[in-house]
């Protein structure tokens, strides 16, 4: 069941603060994702504690997860409140282990699934794992209503109470009641009418990613220093969101950044990955529990144009590019 609200933040501002995340807690957040996934845990005051990716699914780390979860308890004496795994351009993380290792600790998970729309780990659609998922309708993602998302609830209840959040929390009463603070979260009738329509192609979208997935690295097969984010085995089907490639300079004979601005000098925009949380200048003081595997996919890993609409000739082109010496 879900609830449709005008961004995805808000969706996750909502759903922290029905997970009773307060001012002072902390809130375990994958580093490697976008600024959206921590922002709405500075609304609340809480703390973000930032935790690296492993290299297979470039997702949270269940290992480092569990050791920030054992620090935090050791150095706080309390329990992180949440935990918010991500599933990067379109991959799902390997929820198995992170729900293992959060269900020991009785710490609830809030999935973002921004990116994930469609996408299955072990048969299941992500988004349906956590206590609360959320999803995005932004102009760039899978599906869009312009802008908006969803926060997936797991039952009548909890939609309920999103909702009368979302829309100023008003009491049940013939005039403007208020017993709680409430928020204009909701998405436009227009946007969800939008949003109804794209559903219709929801299939075709994921079909044409995946196939744009496939003909870049048949047509990069072989190219030195070239490798592509690939599903690690049959129990992970990406929606492929974006095509993610890393470029090892060593072998490619170019750097990461040698290729985005020949991309650049061709009129093809390229976009390296997203920087991760514990390297911005705004969570940097933040703790982070990791090694370097975040920040070097940042600094070798570039994102290929993707979209449903890329023709055979285009792609070709950007083919070219990456080939060019
Ligand atoms: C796009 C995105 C969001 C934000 O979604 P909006 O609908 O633009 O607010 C959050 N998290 C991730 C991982 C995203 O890619």
């Amino acid at each position: 069941m879900s609830k449709i609200s005008a961004f995805i933040l808000a969706a996750i501002h909502l759903a922290l603060i029905q997970l009773g995340v307060r001012w002072g807690d902390e809130v375990i957040c994958q580093s490697f994702t976008f600024s959206a996934s921590a922002n709405p845990i500075m609304y609340l005051g809480a703390i973000p504690v930032f935790v690296d990716s492993e290299r297979d699914t470039w997702n949270m780390c269940p290992v480092l997860l569990e050791e920030a979860i054992r620090d935090r308890i050791a150095v706080t004496g309390k329990r992180p409140r949440a935990i918010i795994p991500v599933h990067l351009y379109g991959m799902p993380a390997k929820m198995d282990e992170i729900l293992e290792v959060a269900g020991r600790y009785e710490i609830p998970v809030l999935e973002d699934a921004a990116e994930a729309l469609g996408s299955r780990y072990k048969g299941r659609f992500c988004g349906t794992f956590g206590e609360f998922a959320c999803l995005s309708f932004n102009g760039n993602k899978i599906i869009t209503t312009s802008g908006g998302g969803a926060l997936v609830c797991c039952d009548a209840v909890d939609a309920g109470v999103t909702k009368f959040l979302a829309t100023q929390a008003r009491d049940d009463a013939p005039h403007y009641e208020h017993s709680h603070v409430g928020y204009n979260y909701r998405l436009s009738n227009i946007c969800a009418g939008i949003g109804r329509g794209q559903m219709l192609v929801l299939d075709q979208h994921i079909a044409a990613r995946r196939e744009i997935n496939t003909k870049y690295r048949v047509l990069l097969a072989g190219s030195p220093g070239i490798s592509f984010l690939e599903n690690p085995s049959s129990d992970f089907e990406s929606n492929m969101w974006l095509t993610c490639i890393l470029v090892d300079p060593d072998r490619a004979g170019f750097t990461r950044e040698d290729l985005r601005l020949r991309m650049e000098a061709q009129n093809i925009e390229t976009r390296p990955l997203w920087k991760p949380m514990h390297l911005q200048p705004i969570f940097e003081e933040y703790p982070f529990y990791g090694n370097d595997t975040s920040e070097s996919l940042f600094n070798i890993g570039l994102c290929l144009p993707s979209h449903p609409g890329l023709c055979d000739d285009t792609l070709a082109r950007v083919v070219d590019v990456v080939k060019m010496k």
